[in-house]
C-alpha cells in the first residue's frame, strides 16, 4: 500500500494532522508548475517567494522523516501540468491511493475533482485545518438571508470562538471600534522601518529567467525581504505586535509617501500560504492585551482582529457561496482598459503612481491604497472587473483568488451588485487629501473639479455618481450624495462631466 499525498504551494501548514507522524506508506509530492505560472502574469517576488517556502517546507518534511518528491520547475520529468505530473508518479511508483487538501481556489478544486473521477484507484480530500469556519460556514449562517453583512458574521465568530469576549458581552463593551482608526498621520510622525529578513534568491530569480517564466514587478534578489518559512513568519508576527500594533488602528487608512506598510503587519503571505495559522495570531495578540492592557488601544487589538477573524473568513464564505458566478459579474456594466501605467507607476497624479511604484518595488500596497487608490480610480473610471482583477491577482504576493477577487469584484468594483459591500466604494480628491499627503506632492489640484490641473478623481467621482443613477439611487446609503449632486445647476453638472469625459478619453495620459 502506498498513498500518494499532494501539498499545494499555499498549503505549507507545519500543524496539518498529516504530518504528525512520518511513514513508509505515505509519498508526499510538491512541485513547481508552468500552469500555475501563466494563469496570470505574477509579480516576481511573488513567484520567488512561493518557490522559496515550498523549497524549505519540503526540507522541514524531510527533516521529519516524511518521503517527499519535489518537482523542480526545470526537472525533465516535469510536465508543468499538475494532473499529468500526478498520473506519471501514480504509474511510476504503484500507488494505490491519492490524497489531497481541498484546495482553496475554485479552479483548482475542479481539476483535482475532474481528475480523481477518472482515477482508477480511490482518492480522498482532506481539510486544509487552517481556517477557522468551513467553506460553507457563511452560507449556512446567512442561509434565507438577503444582506450577508460582514459585521454579523464576524459577530457570530467572536462568540463561537470566545475572542475578545468578556462571558456573552464583546470585550470593552463594544464590538467595532472603527471610528477611532481614522486618523491622518501627522506629518513627520516617526513610521517604523518594515521588518526584512535577507535572502540571496538569485538562483531563483535565474532559474525563472531561463525557463522563460512572464513576471511583472521588480526584485533585489540578493536581499529578498519577505518571510518565506514558518520561524520568519513568527518573527515578523512579533515585530508586528511589539512595533507597529499599537497603531495599527489609528493609522490604519492612512496613506503617506514616506514609507510602504506603515503599521501594517505584512503577514498576508505567510497566512495565505499557511506557514502561520489564523488561530495562532489572534490568540498571540490577544494574550499580550490580556497581559498587558497598556500596550496597545483596544479599537488597535480589535481592528487588528476583525481583519483576521472577520474579513478574511468571511471573503473565503462569499467566494464558495458564489464561485463560479462571481468571475463574471460585471454589475456597472464597465468596459474600458486598464491604462497601460498601472504596469509603470508613469501617472502624474501622486497617490497612483505612489501606490504602483510601490505595488512593483515590494508586491505590495496596504489595504486603503489598494481599496481607495488603485481600486477607487479604476471603478471611477470604468475599467472592466476582469482587468482589474487580473491586475491584482498578479501584482500582491498575497494574491491567491478566493481572496483576491472577493476584495477587487466584490468589495472594490461593486461588480457584484452589493454582496459584499453596501455601497460602493468611491470618493473624490477630498478623501484623499484627507487622509494622505499624496495631494500636496502631486501634478493635479484636489480642490479643483474642472480646467487642465483639476484633479481627475473630483470629476470622475462626479460622473460616476451622475452616470449609475438608476442602479445606484435606490440604495438608502447612496441617498445624501445624489441630494448633494442634484443641488447643483445643471449647467455645473454639465461642465462636470464634459471634464470627466475629457479625461476619460485620455486616461493613458493622465
Ligand atoms: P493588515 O492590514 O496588517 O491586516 C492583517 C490581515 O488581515 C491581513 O494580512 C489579511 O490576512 C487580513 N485582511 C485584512 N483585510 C482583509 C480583507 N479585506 N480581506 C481578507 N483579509 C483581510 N488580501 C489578500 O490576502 N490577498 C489579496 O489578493 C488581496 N487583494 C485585495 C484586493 C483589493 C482590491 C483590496 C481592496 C484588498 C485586497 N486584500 C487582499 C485585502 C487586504 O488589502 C490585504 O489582506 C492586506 O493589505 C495585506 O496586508 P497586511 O498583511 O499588511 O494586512
Amino acid at each position: 500500500m502506498k498513498t500518494l499525498r499532494l501539498i499545494l504551494g499555499d498549503q505549507l501548514n507545519h500543524q496539518h494532522s498529516w504530518f504528525k507522524e512520518s511513514s513508509a506508506d505515505h509519498l508526499y509530492v510538491m512541485m513547481e508548475m508552468g500552469q500555475e505560472l501563466t494563469y496570470t502574469t505574477h509579480h516576481i517576488q511573488k513567484v520567488v517567494a512561493f518557490f522559496m517556502a515550498m523549497r524549505q517546507f519540503k526540507t522541514h518534511l524531510q527533516s521529519q522523516g516524511h518521503q517527499v518528491i519535489y518537482i523542480r520547475l526545470d526537472s525533465l520529468e516535469n510536465t508543468q501540468s499538475l494532473t499529468e505530473n500526478l498520473l506519471h508518479i501514480i504509474r511510476d511508483k504503484a500507488i494505490t491511493k491519492f490524497e489531497y487538501q481541498l484546495p482553496d481556489e475554485y479552479r483548482l478544486d475542479k481539476q483535482l475533482n475532474g481528475f480523481c473521477e477518472k482515477l482508477s484507484i480511490p482518492s480522498e480530500a482532506f481539510d486544509t485545518e487552517h481556517f477557522l469556519s468551513s467553506r460553507t460556514a457563511l452560507d449556512e449562517f446567512f442561509e434565507g438571508k438577503k444582506q450577508l453583512l460582514m459585521e454579523s458574521f464576524y459577530r457570530m465568530m467572536r462568540k463561537k470562538h470566545q475572542v475578545l469576549m468578556d462571558g456573552d458581552l464583546p470585550a470593552g463593551g463594544k464590538w467595532n471600534y472603527d471610528h477611532e482608526n481614522r486618523k491622518k498621520m501627522p506629518k513627520g510622525m516617526q513610521i517604523p522601518a518594515p521588518k526584512q529578513f535577507s535572502r540571496d534568491v538569485t538562483d531563483v530569480v535565474e532559474l525563472l529567467k531561463k525557463q522563460n517564466v512572464q513576471t511583472i514587478g521588480r526584485i533585489y534578489a540578493k536581499n529578498f525581504g519577505w518571510p518565506t518559512n514558518k520561524q520568519e513568519s513568527l518573527e515578523l508576527l512579533e515585530y508586528f505586535i511589539k512595533v507597529c500594533l499599537p497603531d495599527f488602528g489609528t493609522y490604519q487608512d492612512a496613506m503617506t509617501t514616506s514609507g510602504w506598510s506603515l503599521f501594517h503587519s505584512r503577514i498576508s503571505f505567510s497566512l495565505n500560504v499557511k506557514l502561520i495559522n489564523p488561530k495562532e495570531v489572534i490568540s498571540q495578540v490577544e494574550s499580550c492585551w490580556h497581559k498587558n492592557p497598556d500596550f496597545a488601544p483596544l479599537s488597535a487589538i480589535e481592528g487588528f482582529i476583525r481583519q483576521i477573524l472577520g474579513w478574511r473568513e468571511y471573503m473565503r464564505g462569499i467566494y464558495w457561496k458564489h464561485m463560479p458566478d462571481y468571475a463574471k459579474t460585471n454589475f456597472l456594466d464597465h468596459s474600458r482598459k486598464l491604462p497601460a501605467w498601472f504596469w509603470t507607476g508613469k501617472t502624474k497624479m501622486k497617490c497612483l503612481s505612489h501606490a504602483i511604484e510601490q505595488s512593483l518595488d515590494h508586491a505590495y500596497a496596504h489595504h486603503i491604497q489598494r481599496l481607495m487608490v488603485t481600486g477607487n480610480f479604476a471603478l471611477l473610471a470604468g475599467i472592466h472587473p476582469d482587468e482589474v482583477d487580473e491586475w491584482y491577482l498578479g501584482i500582491y504576493i498575497d494574491a491567491i483568488e478566493w481572496v483576491e477577487i472577493t476584495n477587487t469584484r466584490g468589495m472594490s468594483q461593486f461588480a457584484d451588485g452589493g454582496i459584499v459591500a453596501t455601497k460602493p466604494y468611491v470618493s473624490s480628491a477630498n478623501y484623499l487629501h484627507k487622509m494622505s499627503h499624496y495631494c500636496s506632492q502631486c501634478h493635479y489640484n484636489h480642490k479643483e473639479k474642472l480646467g487642465d490641473k483639476a484633479c481627475p478623481f473630483n470629476s470622475l467621482y462626479w460622473d460616476f455618481i451622475d452616470r449609475n443613477r438608476k442602479l445606484l439611487s435606490g440604495n438608502p446609503r447612496m441617498s445624501m450624495i445624489y441630494r448633494v449632486w442634484d443641488k447643483n445647476s445643471s449647467e455645473s453638472q454639465n461642465q462636470i462631466i464634459e471634464q470627466a469625459a475629457y479625461y476619460l478619453n485620455q486616461l493613458e495620459q493622465l
